[in-house]
């Protein structure tokens, strides 16, 4: 039985923009919408066969690394400065500043809950970008 094809995929608005027939770059900034923080950076670490922790299970070429668990624990990395980042970046929906993200469109069959993404703000001391985040999302504050 298939499941189809994930919504993430034929979601990106990066395959749309590329396929535009004017041929003009968009301000990545108009493009952010209600795209939601990829679940993936929270829920779903992966660990290539030589040691390297990677940010999501899309990201089998190992473009976004964060580095090697034989160089550093998993806590170090998972929670480290490199990962934080991109999270940071994905709640204030900058995906452009990775590219990888920016071309992928995120996992859409689970999700970071608005109350997820407030307790990470909150862990990480930035509930500085709650406002901005449910504006966005369009959730209620
Ligand atoms: S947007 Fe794509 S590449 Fe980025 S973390 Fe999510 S699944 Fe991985």
């Amino acid at each position: 039985m298939s499941r189809g094809k994930p919504k993430g995929a034929k979601g990106s608005k990066l395959l749309r923009v590329l396929k535009a027939e004017d041929g003009r770059a968009p301000d990545p900034s108009s493009l952010r919408g209600d795209r939601m923080p990829c679940p993936g950076l929270w829920k779903t670490p992966v660990i290539r066969w030589d040691g390297e922790l990677m940010a999501c299970c899309a990201d089998i070429d190992g473009e976004i690394s964060v580095g090697s668990l034989r160089d550093a624990t998993f806590d170090e990395l998972w929670f480290g400065d490199v990962m934080t980042n991109y999270r940071m970046l994905h709640i204030e929906g900058r995906f452009e500043e990775i590219p990888k993200c920016w071309s992928c469109g995120g996992i859409n069959f689970y999700k970071m809950s608005a109350e997820e993404v407030r307790a990470y703000l909150d862990e990480n001391g930035r509930l500085d970008l709650w406002p901005a985040y449910t504006d966005r999302m369009g959730v209620s504050a």
